[in-house]
């Protein structure tokens, strides 16, 4: 290879003969020495001997533009020269030079132009049969493509992790990094030439896919380590300036201000500034760093490596030779799928493990819906109940009202409440005494009894009946807490409907009773007679009425005091209880005296009757302050009907003046006919 001197002047080399000492030999044909900023040098050589059919010159690259001469006429051209012998930066592909015939053994001339850091000819140069260099071309990129291949699919890989996995981030920066691989070793494929002929194409792809994996990488170490560290902030800033620098080198060069490969050099100073700082940032904090992430990192640091010495062999720091970067993409890529496939056991067995307690948490809630429900349904069903039993209570409730007697009532009560209960799970004990009042602490403590509770007038009271729930462990809390509040308010409303008709009964008792003598007073007898008239009329049967009167009381009582006399007085109303039959009634008519209603007793039986009370009388003592104070005498007018009166309704008056003919006649005796 011979180097004339840097010109750009008219070529010396169509005067000057071959061996001319103005041209100088170099050993590789793209750093001639002295260059001094020069952009413009010729190259000559000799073609090889040889015989071909097909020849093509074959270069594997040329800083940057070039044109090829043989015999004086241009042969090939890549790029446009300006008119100053300058041209735009058009990429970096390999050339196919085509031979014409007789070459063999004559010189060849090259014109290049370079602003770039090399100048010339780089790589292999050869001259060969066509086909033999596309075979070629395929071949030695053979691997390259695989590698593409495979970084493109773990790259897909990676992208579909990121849409299932929980570290998204993660999986995003790794998809980057792939498919940024990816580009780089198509973009720098020679094949890629062949199916696409697009130099800057290609070149922009390679840049920048080529200028992306720091930004992968940096990205992806400062979401794993932000957190453990302020140190690790720094990764964010060396991830923010290698975007601004692939921005501004793709704005810049689109925009034709600088051109693409001028920012090579400034990426390559960049990368190993960030390799350096990322290395004094990550060693001392490896431990920091999980099993898959230290991998990661040496497996990028291997990969870093490769792309080390690459630069080393562009920038002619070691001599050129076909260095298999692609190799550390492969590395880094084998890497994420080795980690990709334990990540993928894991989340297999964790899947396996979810799933599992997914189905016994569907199970346990499934159960806990099903109890739920069963205790909405049998609530529902008790309140239904509950209802239906509050009405039954309320009609139990007026009928109680309705009787006049509690003892009417009790036995009302005794015949309804195990119905009304029924079919709640509670039993009826009844007070087999009903009829005496008993303390209420015969009632059982339990909070699932009730007792039935009858207070009295005097504030006393007693338990007529106890209502006991029966526990069973298959009724729940709630239910049982609503059957106990509804036997609760059950037993309460019919303890108060007890309650006030037992207090009427009393208060009956207490206006019909003469409160001195404990006989009936006048208003029964009113009543006692007008009843008892209507059954002898009605029966047919005879009905007396005597009426007795204390011969001169007035003395008596003046004699003795009044209280002496009140004494007399409860001394016969004694007299007239034992005195006669039980269908017989004695009642206090006022003052000193006294009737008796005889239903179905004839004149003569009450005649009879009559007269013996006056002996009884008259021989009873009546005792005062412990002693004997005397005897009273009574006069007795009777009538009967129908034997001396014609309706009942005159029994009262004739026994009246049957009583005054009594006196009249001197007292102390029985009168039942009148004499007129
Ligand atoms: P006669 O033989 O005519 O019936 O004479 P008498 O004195 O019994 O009749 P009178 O009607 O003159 O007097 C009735 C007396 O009865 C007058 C009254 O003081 C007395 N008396 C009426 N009620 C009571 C009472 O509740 N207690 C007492 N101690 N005396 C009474
Ligand atoms: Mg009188
Ligand atoms: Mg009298």
């Amino acid at each position: 290879m011979i180097l004339p001197l840097m010109s750009m002047e008219r070529p010396l080399w169509s005067q000057e003969p071959f061996n001319s000492p103005e041209w100088q030999s170099i050993d590789f044909p793209s750093n001639p020495p002295e260059r001094k900023g020069q952009t413009n040098v010729w190259y000559k050589t000799l073609l090889p001997q040889g015989q071909w059919t097909d020849p093509v010159l074959y270069i594997y690259s040329v800083d940057l533009l070039v044109q090829v001469y043989f015999d004086g006429n241009k042969i090939y051209e890549f790029g446009q020269f300006d008119e100053t012998g300058r041209g735009a930066f058009a990429g970096w592909p390999w050339h196919s030079i085509k031979l014409p015939e007789g070459f063999q053994g004559k010189p060849i001339y090259f014109r290049i132009f370079s602003d770039y850091s090399d100048i010339g000819l780089w790589g292999e140069v050869k001259v060969m049969e066509k086909p033999d260099l596309i075979l070629f071309i395929l071949s030695s990129s053979l691997k390259e493509r695989i590698i593409f291949a495979f970084c493109v699919l773990i790259g897909i890989l990676a992208f579909i992790f990121s849409l299932f996995q929980s570290h998204k981030q993660t999986y995003l920066y790794l998809t980057l990094f792939s498919f940024a691989s990816a580009g780089m070793i198509i973009g720098e494929s020679q094949a890629s030439q062949l199916i696409y002929n697009a130099p800057m194409l290609w070149r922009y792809l390679a840049a920048t896919s080529y200028f992306t994996l720091p930004i992968a990488i940096s990205g992806l170490l400062y979401y794993w380590l932000a957190n453990t560290s302020p140190a690790f902030r720094m990764l964010k800033w060396i991830r923010n300036v290698h975007i601004v620098f692939l921005v501004v080198a793709l704005g810049l060069s689109l925009t034709e201000i600088i051109r693409l490969a001028h920012f090579y050099p400034v990426f390559d100073a960049l990368f190993v500034l960030t390799l350096i700082s990322m290395l004094v940032l990550i060693v001392p904090q490896h431990t920091k760093l999980d099993t898959t992430q230290k991998l990661i990192v040496c497996a990028y640091a291997v990969y870093s490596v490769f792309l080390l010495i690459d630069m080393a062999v562009a920038h002619g720091l070691i001599a050129w030779w076909r260095f298999p970067v692609s190799v550390g993409a492969l590395l880094f890529s084998m890497t994420l799928v080795v980690i990709s496939i334990v990540h993928f056991n894991q989340t297999q067995k964790a899947l396996v493990d979810l799933t599992l307690s997914l189905e016994q948490k569907v199970i346990e809630r499934t159960e806990k819906i099903q109890r739920y429900a069963l205790r909405e349904k049998e609530r529902a069903r008790l309140l239904a109940l509950e209802n239906k039993k509050m009405r039954a209570l309320e009609q139990l409730v007026e009928q109680l009202h309705k009787c006049t007697e509690l003892q009417e009532a009790l036995q009302l009560l005794f015949k309804r409440l195990p119905a009304l209960l029924k079919p709640l799970p509670a039993t009826v004990r009844f007070n087999s005494v009903r009829d005496r009042m008993l303390p209420s602490t015969l009632t059982p403590q339990s909070i699932l009894s009730f007792s039935i509770k009858v207070d009295d007038a005097t504030d006393k009271s007693y338990v007529c009946a106890v209502i006991e729930i029966d526990e069973s462990p298959l009724i729940h809390d709630d239910t049982i807490n609503a059957i106990s509040l509804f036997i609760s308010r059950a037993a309460d409303r019919i303890g108060i409907t007890l309650s006030s008709i037992k207090l009427q009964e009393e208060l009956q008792q207490l206006s019909y009773e003469d409160a001195l003598t404990g006989l009936k007073n006048r208003r029964f007898f009113d009543e006692l007679l007008k009843r008892e008239s209507m059954v002898a009329l009605r029966q047919g049967t005879p009905l007396s009425l005597l009426i007795c009167d204390i011969d001169h009381f007035k003395q008596f009582n003046d004699r003795f005091g009044h209280e002496a006399g009140d004494m007399a007085l409860k001394t016969l109303a004694e007299c007239l209880l034992t005195h006669f039959r039980e269908t017989d009634i004695s009642c206090r008519y006022g003052g000193e005296e006294f009737v008796v209603v005889m239903p179905a007793a004839s004149n003569e039986h009450a005649v009879r009757r009559a007269q013996q009370l006056i002996l009884d009388v008259e021989k009873t003592p009546i005792e005062y302050l412990g002693q004997s104070i005397g005897t009273i005498t009574l006069s007795i007018g009777i009538a009967t009907w129908p034997e001396t009166v014609d309706s009942p309704s005159l029994l009262l008056k004739h026994a009246d003046t049957a009583l005054y003919q009594a006196k009249q006649k001197g007292r102390n005796r029985v009168e039942h006919e009148i004499c007129l």
